[in-house]
């Protein structure tokens, strides 16, 4: 790790020397902003996002920044250890060609609404969560498009995983968008010292409209944590009715957040965005590439990254150059031996397209512990 100066207001602590143009200026930006408290934190897997950093962690007192947690509120992992040790090429074929049939992935949903608890707590006084309601009940249990994905795994602890990416779908996205455009707003209107072209407008903890966010954050917490558990709970039937395996260890994590907590002597709300919370003890996940490696961890409670680690290996190019560079061969060479689909002719999802996870994890062995290293052997994508 290493400490920038670069004469902000508050320096940044960076876990990696690989950082593009972009994404430093975006960690200068958020090291300027008026309320960021103690240091800014940039993990091994840092990239530029919209606004700040993915791989970026702010602390920041008495104030929300909705483009510090990102669109995809509580997008994160979910892994389950199994009890089985063995699994065939054909197995792994039939368990994702029925997950297939119970899972939409990319733009689709259910056809019918989905029951859960958890829209017992909506918060259905706050405008955008009483508009998006009804439209969420056919999202839950839907896994998204992108990077998002459901893979069967070996872990080098000799066991089978089953491991999904995904968040709060839609619903997330329009929670984020209608609170960051009241930010925007209200900073004008404010006169706000945080420049528009930062993309970083914030909301003080202790208006009506930083209260409504926080409550709408925390609903699309829920719903997300609620996606991903419908999701496995169906994985898990498949799994268990191919190859009579149970599951006998959960772990889930949200990777896009901000939560109120002590840091320093103080409390402030810590913005991970694209960062996991890694207290001691604390068990997380890390995902490497539909190709290569992800890790269980545990935390090591550094205070220094705001008890943060890494939530990925992290892009290393953009979609599109990922598109122009990587060629089917490659992409080939890189799922070999892998249960996958077929590419398509789009290759932004490569393992090519992502920074070497066993690089991103040597980078952080200050902030967390790996415990099971994972390898793909089946993948399906969003
Ligand atoms: P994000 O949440 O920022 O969209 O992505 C999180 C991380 O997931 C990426 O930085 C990347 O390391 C990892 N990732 C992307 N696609 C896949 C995949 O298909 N499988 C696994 N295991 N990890 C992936
Ligand atoms: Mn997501
Ligand atoms: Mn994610």
């Amino acid at each position: 790790m290493k400490t920038w100066h670069n004469n902000n207001r508050i320096p940044i602590k960076c876990w990696t020397d690989d950082i593009e143009d972009e994404c430093l200026k975006q960690a200068n930006n958020l090291a300027n902003l008026p309320f960021a408290f103690h240091h800014i934190a940039l993990m091994p897997d840092c990239h530029s996002g919209y606004g700040m950093p993915i791989g970026g962690v702010l602390a920041a007192h008495n104030v929300v920044v909705p483009n510090a947690v990102g669109v995809d509120i509580g997008c994160g992992m979910v892994a389950v250890k199994t009890s089985a040790k063995e699994i065939t090429t054909e197995q792994i074929k039939k368990i994702l060609g029925k997950a297939r049939e119970v899972i939409p992935v990319g733009f689709n949903h259910h056809k019918e609404p989905q029951a859960s608890d958890v829209f017992k707590e909506a918060p259905s006084h706050i405008p955008i969560i009483r508009q998006e309601l009804q439209s969420a009940k056919y999202q839950l249990g839907t896994l998204g498009g992108g990077n998002h994905v459901i893979e069967i795994q070996k872990g080098d602890d000799g066991f089978i995983w089953l491991m999904l990416h995904s968040g709060s779908r839609n619903l997330g996205k329009k929670v984020a968008d209608y609170f960051n455009k009241k930010a925007v707003e209200l900073n004008k209107k404010w006169r706000a010292e945080v420049p528009k072209e930062w993309d970083l407008a914030f909301l003080p903890a202790n208006t009506e409209e930083g209260q409504n966010y926080i409550e709408a954050m925390n609903f699309c917490l829920a719903f997300a944590y609620a996606n991903r558990s419908k999701m496995m709970d169906r994985f898990i039937e498949i799994f268990y009715d191919i190859t009579g395996h149970t599951p006998v260890e959960q772990i889930d994590v949200h990777h896009n957040y901000a939560a109120l907590e002590k840091h320093y002597g103080e409390k402030v709300w810590v913005h991970r965005k694209g960062a996991i919370r890694m207290r001691k003890g604390e068990i997380g996940i890390i995902p490497g590439s539909m190709g290569t490696p992800s890790y269980i961890v545990e935390g090591l409670g550094n205070p220094e990254s705001f008890h943060s680690a890494s939530h990925g290996a992290g892009r290393k190019m953009s979609r599109r150059k990922a598109n122009e560079v990587i060629t089917e061969e490659m992409a080939q060479e890189a799922m070999k031996g892998i249960v996958f689909g077929r590419f398509n002719g789009k290759y932004d999802e490569c393992p090519q397209a992502y920074k070497d996870i066993d690089e991103v994890i040597a980078n952080e062995l200050d902030l967390i512990k790996p415990l099971v290293k994972l390898v793909p052997l089946g993948v399906m994508k969003g």
